[in-house]
């Protein structure tokens, strides 16, 4: 097996992303900025139902070597799509006119020009050691990563305070919704934005609200080992559109604004015709609960006991929701018997990562029963990824 992917240091990115703009540009960036990917520890398929999530920022970063021009032009490159380079002007950029990675990386421009902010062109070169299209968020990485090299090029002042975090979060999210068109809720880009290191980061997606919750796995021995099952299944866009309709239709019958004011379970249930819209509803609230219990252990100091609460997610995941998949299941099934303390999957599902909480000791051991698994089925081996509690985006580099 090969061992865990491990993340950059803040002057490999750098240098990398800096590498990479000179070869491109032909002179060095003003800077390079730096922003996570995130996993979601728990509170899964809730953000578009005004719930609770309990993200933290990976060690894994995206890099963006940045330069401020004095005209309008916008020129960007990523390692990632090095045939793709893209040039334009600023008002090239928005809601369809341009397409794939350029939306990701260019809409934040558009964005924070929406919010009435004062923009000029740029030049960026972008490289990552975030995993791609691995449910870890690499397209939020590279969103915020780009807005926050706007916001200290142009002076717009608001990676300094939280509250202006949220607001390059909320630009983030409309380049990622409405330039790149990727119907997606806030969370990724407050985790990448707005975490602290050593803390996961309880966000109320009703009003964005966040809250730090101290999240010290060093201290209770333990580690979080991330699982990218590499497995990519066909209708994930389809199969999470029908889900969020299932929601807001179950919602409308309730006649409640989101599913997060449900307070009593089985006078919803009972009020709902739809057994299929039973197993959804039961997975949103039974979801947000098991948010709140977990980020009350974790409060108490009782890290170690919230591993029933993964597996309890999982399994809300796989039958209620349905939108787990076989990969994922072997996954969480194998990281268990190999003495996880509690594991699930990941993100939107049908594919992408798992978490396992292990042993700090046996992260390598449970790591590897998971890819005899996955060989014993004549798999790919999984992306393995040891996940500490990191700081969201900042500066890493001057020239
Ligand atoms: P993920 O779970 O990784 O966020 P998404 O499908 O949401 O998966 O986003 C992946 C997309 O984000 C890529 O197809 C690409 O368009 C964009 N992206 C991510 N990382 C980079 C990068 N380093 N350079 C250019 N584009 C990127
Ligand atoms: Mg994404």
């Amino acid at each position: 097996m090969t061992g865990p992917l491990l993340a950059w240091s803040d002057a490999e990115g750098a240098a990398r992303a800096g590498a990479l703009f000179t070869a491109a540009f032909g002179a060095p960036p003003d800077g390079v900025w730096a922003s996570p990917g995130r996993v979601n520890l728990i509170g899964e398929h809730v953000d578009y139902n005004g719930g609770l999530c309990l993200p933290m920022a990976l060690p894994h970063r995206t890099f963006a070597a940045v330069r401020r021009r004095d005209d309008d032009v916008v020129r960007l490159v990523s390692s990632l799509a090095p045939d793709e380079a893209w040039a334009g002007t600023l008002g090239g950029i928005g809601p369809g006119l341009v397409g794939g990675w350029v939306g990701y990386a260019g809409g934040p421009a558009w964005a924070l020009a929406q919010a009435g902010h004062a923009l000029g062109g740029f030049d960026a070169a972008i490289d990552s050691c975030v995993p791609l299209g691995s449910g870890l968020s690499s397209s939020a990485a590279v969103e915020c990563a780009v807005a926050l090299a706007l916001d200290e090029l142009f002076v717009l002042g608001l990676a300094g305070s939280d509250e202006g975090r949220a607001a390059l979060a909320a630009a983030c999210v409309r380049a990622e919704n409405e330039v790149a068109g990727a119907p997606t809720g806030g969370m990724d880009q407050a985790a990448s934005l707005r975490a602290t290191a050593g803390h996961a980061l309880l966000l109320d997606t009703v009003d964005h609200s966040v809250a730090q919750v101290p999240f010290d796995l060093t201290t209770a021995g333990l580690a979080l080992l991330v699982i990218d099952t590499r497995a990519e299944h066909a209708l994930v866009d389809g199969q999470y559109a029908a889900r969020r309709a299932a929601c807001h239709a179950a919602a409308a019958r309730l006649g409640v604004a989101t599913l997060r004011e449900v307070t009593d379970l089985d006078a919803a249930l009972a009020a709902l015709p739809d057994p299929v819209e039973q197993m959804r509803v039961r997975h949103v609230v039974t979801e947000i609960a098991r948010v709140e219990q977990f980020v009350a252990l974790v409060g108490e100091g009782r890290v170690r006991e919230v591993g029933p609460l993964m597996d309890a997610s999982h399994e809300s995941l796989r039958v209620d929701y349905e939108v787990s998949c076989d990969e994922l299941d072997v996954a969480v099934a194998a990281a268990r018997a190999a003495g996880a303390l509690g594991a699930r999957m990941t993100g939107g599902g049908f594919g992408g990562s798992a978490i396992a909480l292990v042993e700090a000791g046996r992260a390598d051991a449970v790591a590897a029963e998971v890819a005899q698994a996955f060989a014993e089925r004549g798999w790919r081996p999984p992306g393995i990824l040891l996940a500490s509690p990191s700081p969201g985006g900042a500066r890493v580099a001057s020239p």
